[in-house]
């Protein structure tokens, strides 16, 4: 497959590194940098962050907010993070700018994919905050939704793991990973590659999803190049 765009998504666990909380600067630096990579090659790059490392709404309702307010504060999490790797994109060299699903200019522009496509054909990653903007939705969810609305080639989710595995191979060594799964396979076996309304989502529009290790420095660039890095779900 040749990228010409792409629409990244990052969790918002995965910014925190080792720390498993807050924002590693780190792991930011190392992520600003294969991305601007990512731009070098000439690879448009749209990017979705969770933020999970700051607030979750499911956590929140456990707590004793309603859902509804809990996920507000979850979506707020994703634009501080939002925040954070624009600031470690600019400090790389690579022009970046926040979209917000949830208007709050002038902490960023309010999100169109008009205007998200606009800041990639001028160069700049488009980073696309909180999620889809409703409650109820994560941001695999988003990151569905953004990579369809933009026309990305496909949507890569960074993990922590090198791909998609019969079971969880952090928990069961006999996991074996696949090269390529369809979507109804990933649902039929209860895979958790995504949620279900993203996979479900990706499968009726067609939009391939690349899930990789973005923790090993190099691997983007790679996947780019067509090289058989990650699982492939189709
Ligand atoms: N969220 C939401 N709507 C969205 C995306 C996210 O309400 O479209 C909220 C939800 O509460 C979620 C939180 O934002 O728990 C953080 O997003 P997510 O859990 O997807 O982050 P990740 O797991 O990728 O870090």
């Amino acid at each position: 497959m040749k990228f010409n765009r792409i629409l990244l998504k990052l969790s918002g666990e995965s910014l925190a590194g080792s720390q498993g909380q807050g924002i590693d600067p780190g792991r930011l630096a190392s992520y600003a940098s294969q991305i601007r990579e990512a731009v070098a090659l000439g690879v448009q790059v749209g990017i979705v962050v969770g933020g999970g490392n700051i607030f979750r709404g499911v956590a929140g309702a456990a707590k004793g907010f309603d859902r509804v307010t809990g996920d507000q504060m979850g979506m707020l999490a994703t634009v501080i993070n939002s925040l954070a790797l624009r600031s470690a994109l600019e400090d790389a060299g690579q022009p970046a700018r926040v979209l917000t699903a949830i208007g709050m200019f002038p902490i960023g522009e309010p999100y169109s994919n008009r205007r998200a496509i606009e800041t990639l054909e001028e160069g700049a990653v488009a980073i696309m905050s909180c999620g889809t903007g409703s409650p109820y939705f994560t941001t695999d969810t988003g990151s569905a939704l953004r990579a369809i609305e933009i026309q990305a080639d496909a949507m890569l989710k960074g993990t922590r793991v090198d791909g998609v595995y019969t079971a969880d191979p952090e928990k069961d060594p006999q996991a074996v990973k696949f090269d390529r799964i369809s979507y109804d396979e990933v649902m039929a076996r209860g895979l958790k590659v995504m949620d279900l309304t993203a996979t479900a989502l990706c499968r009726e529009n067609s939009m391939p999803i690349r899930v990789f290790d973005m923790d090993t420095p190099g691997n983007l660039l790679k996947l780019l190049r067509g090289e058989p890095v990650g699982t492939e779900v189709y």
